[in-house]
């Protein structure tokens, strides 16, 4: 899969720190599986990944006004 950003070839497997700002509230979501593009940077996230995320953003339990720190892995 070539960079749909730049249509550099070189995509490389990495964990990465996904940010989400609700209305009520940040959420970040650590060490989310993404390719990377080791010619612009740009990071992409599969849809899979992106469907676990929402349904993590579900079970959010921090106070509404407070950063909601999560891990992609455990889901706390
Ligand atoms: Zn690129």
């Amino acid at each position: 899969m070539n960079c749909p950003s730049c249509n550099a070839p070189d995509l490389i497997e990495t964990t990465s720190t996904y940010f989400i700002q609700l209305p009520e509230r940040y959420v970040i979501v650590q060490n989310v599986p993404c390719r990377k593009c080791e010619n612009c940077g740009e990071e992409f996230f599969d849809g899979a990944v992106t469907a676990r995320i929402d349904r993590l953003l579900d079970t959010i339990t921090t106070p509404a006004e407070e950063v909601a720190i999560l891990d992609y892995e455990t889901g706390k």
